[in-house]
């Protein structure tokens, strides 16, 4: 499968003529000598963190306004309507996964090859060890992303994550699914803190990926992504293997929005103790429909993903050891 084009790469590489045209000497050309210039077309990188992490908060503060002078110039029955839909808007932007209005959210990678992301949520579990020797018998890779009050528990399963060469994401540190979409500004920061916090001390390497708890983000989650360079991650094909316990019938489910590219959204550690025999069956039919499983940085190298020296604990492991 061919690389995507690293467009941090490219602006530091193609800013300047190429060696050939630089001539063998690698001297610039005389004065007066036309120069053929690379211009490529920059491509967005998969990794997004939101930049504006409180545009939200004036757009929505203008509506408002937008709403007094509509209410005020024609009466309620333009201004209540004016105000349901504004306030809709911003509870619409929460509760739908893939929603951008309120920060860049990742649920499908560019790509036309017949691949696939594995992402598992809710980990590590019980199943963590099961799930490993799965992925590794069928030569596969995922992100596994972790819950870090769970990490912290049970440390060496993460470790175990990362010897074998997956990814590791964070998924708040204690997974309040309930209440996750409303969680007021300090709550929701503590959440992301405490996971970017344990994750990196157990890994030795900075979470680049997010995903909100039940998908569900709401506006005070940008500020905290931008912070620490997260990125946010929903997707685009799930079986609801969280709750329903056919594998077949999962997985059948997510077969429907198969596609190149795919994010597909699998859980680890469900009370009802299929989710290993579903990964199974997962991995069987996507093996016979011609797929295979990649991560995001085959297609999007991380520059910005750098060991974290300040927070690795002695004798953990660094990227080159792995
Ligand atoms: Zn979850």
């Amino acid at each position: 499968m061919p690389r995507r084009r690293n467009p941090e790469h490219e602006r530091r590489c193609c800013a300047e003529p190429n060696r050939r045209e630089r001539g063998a000497s690698g001297a610039p050309p005389p004065a007066g000598t036309s120069v053929a210039y690379h211009l490529p077309m920059p491509t967005p990188p998969l990794h997004r963190p939101p930049r504006h992490p409180h545009a939200w908060a004036w757009l929505f503060g203008l509506s408002q306004l937008a709403v007094i002078a509509i209410w005020w110039v024609w009466g309620w029955k333009a201004g209540l309507p004016a105000l349901m839909v504004t306030h809709g808007a911003l509870v619409w932007a929460t509760l739908r996964p893939r929603s951008r209005l309120l920060s860049p959210v990742l649920s499908r990678l560019p790509t036309q090859d017949r691949v696939v992301w594995l992402t598992i949520d809710d980990g590590p579990s019980d199943d963590t060890r099961a799930i490993l020797d799965l992925l590794d018998r069928h030569e596969a890779k995922a992100t596994f992303f972790l819950v870090g009050a769970r990490a912290q528990a049970r440390p060496e399963l993460v470790a175990d994550i990362v010897r074998r060469g997956h990814g590791i994401g964070q998924h708040s540190q204690t997974h309040p699914q309930a209440w996750f979409w409303a969680l007021p500004p300090r709550a929701m920061r503590a959440q992301i803190d405490q996971a970017q916090s344990a994750l990196t001390f157990l890994t030795g390497t900075r979470p680049r990926w997010f995903r909100a708890v039940v998908g569900m983000a709401n506006p005070f989650v940008a500020a905290s992504l931008k912070r620490h360079g997260l990125a946010r991650v929903a997707w685009s094909a799930r079986g609801f293997d969280a709750v329903l316990r056919d594998p077949a019938g999962v997985v059948a489910r997510i077969e429907r929005d198969l596609a190149p590219g795919a994010i597909v959204l699998l859980h680890e550690g469900a009370a009802h103790g299929r989710n290993v025999e579903t990964l199974e069956t997962l991995l069987v039919r996507l093996k016979a429909l011609g797929f295979r499983t990649v991560l995001p940085e085959e297609l999007d190298p991380a520059p910005a993903a750098r060991p974290s020296e300040a927070h690795r604990a002695p004798g953990q492991l660094s990227r080159g050891q792995r």
